[in-house]
């Protein structure tokens, strides 16, 4: 007879709560598509769930954890950036938290390049031409010109895995590549990409042989024809070096004016007032993001400004949102499946009940013994 566990699930996960339902799993799904207001999550805590399933908008912190104590065994959120859940608390309560790594990483990564041919090829403004039957003729350089993207040069801020399987993208667009990341340079994977792109000269798929190297931000900035950011939200006193508003007004001031910035990582990383008057006035050509500051991004917001509308992609934070990467019951393809095999090897004690152990675990450094 399998033990039964009590779970709350902040957001409808697809299939996968029918994967835990049939394991004897007694779930509770927020019926709503919009996040609960953080009192529904309270007061299922409170109540005496083993599980709790989160989304990035839910805050998971202190209070939650408190609701919890003694009952609560893991909280199994369905995303890689875990910023909303406040690791030192988990740590603190002992609560074990995972999140859905991997499977999503081409998803987000063939999505960010998407966002960026779309800006440089202004493909939204020509399209609108069409729909609005304002293409009245051919002609060489009216009403716009796009810019190219083979053969640029792009600079990849953040090298962890969405930012390398971004580069793979890049490769076949013989880009020259410039990566920065303080914390983490795989020489081996520049390796691999230099041998490719030597190849694809050699064999004359390309004039000109294409580069990639390591350098420091600012230089990666001063040179870059596109800025793409693969980093996670890490603020002050989380990381030597935090991300939080990494994107600045002086950082912003380094990038060429003709060159475009494409955000697929966490709102908070660019400070978009900064942006705004850098679109504004020109510092740079173009910017497209899929995240916000606040999500969803409010009308308000100075990005929504009309006069910067043709060189400001905003994608309602969808990087991920493809069909096998969201809802596959497969931990080995689906985040909603890697979301429910998290939750199952705490609650289940998989491993010998050694959560050091579990793959999708994040903050292992708690249970370290
Ligand atoms: P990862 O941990 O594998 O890679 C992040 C990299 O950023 C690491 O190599 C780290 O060393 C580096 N880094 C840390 N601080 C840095 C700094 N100050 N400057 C430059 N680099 C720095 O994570 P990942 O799986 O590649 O995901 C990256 C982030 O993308 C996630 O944390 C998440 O916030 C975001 N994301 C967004 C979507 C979306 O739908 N838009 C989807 C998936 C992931």
């Amino acid at each position: 007879m399998e033990k039964k566990f009590r779970v709350f699930a902040t957001c409808d996960i697809g299939e996968a709560i029918d994967l835990l339902r049939t394991r004897g799993y007694d779930v509770e799904v927020y019926p709503h598509p919009e996040a609960p207001p953080k009192s529904v999550i309270l007061d299922r805590v409170r109540s005496g769930i083993d599980g709790l399933i989160t989304t990035l908008r839910d805050q998971i912190d202190a209070e939650v954890f408190e609701a919890g104590k003694g009952k609560l065994k893991v909280v199994a959120q369905i995303a890689v950036g875990f910023d909303n859940i406040n690791r030192a608390d988990a740590n603190r309560y002992k609560v074990p938290f995972t999140h859905t790594a991997d499977v999503l990483t081409e998803a987000t990564a063939e999505f960010a390049f998407f966002m960026l041919g779309a800006l440089a090829r202004k493909m939204w403004a020509a399209e609108r031409l069409t729909r609005e039957n304002q293409w009245g003729f051919w002609h060489p350089y009216l009403p716009f010109l796009g810019d190219e993207v083979t053969g640029k040069t792009v600079a990849v801020i953040g090298t962890g895995r969405i930012g390398l399987a971004f580069i793979k993208k890049c490769v076949g667009f013989d880009m020259n590549v410039l990566c920065y990341d303080p914390a983490y340079q795989n020489h081996a994977f520049v390796k691999t990409i230099d041998e490719i792109q030597e190849l694809r000269h050699v064999r004359g798929l390309v004039k000109e042989k294409p580069w990639i190297k390591y350098v420091p931000l600012q230089e990666a900035l001063r040179s870059a024809d596109f800025v793409s950011v693969h980093v996670p939200l890490l603020r002050k006193g989380e990381s030597e070096t935090p991300t939080y508003h990494l994107f600045n007004e002086e950082t912003l001031g380094w990038m060429k004016s003709t060159a475009y910035l494409i955000n697929t990582s966490r709102g908070p990383v660019v400070d978009e007032a900064a942006l705004a008057r850098a679109l504004r006035e020109n510092w740079i050509a173009g910017a497209a993001l899929d995240v916000y500051e606040k999500e969803p991004l409010p009308l308000s917001s100075p990005l929504r400004d009309p006069t910067i509308a043709d060189r400001c992609r905003l994608m309602p934070h969808f990087a991920s949102a493809a069909r096998i990467t969201r809802l596959s019951t497969d931990p080995d393809k689906g985040m909603a499946g890697r979301c429910a095999q998290g939750l199952i090897d705490v609650l289940e004690e998989s491993y010998g009940g050694d959560v050091t152990k579990m793959p999708y675990v994040v903050n292992k450094e708690a249970f370290a013994r």
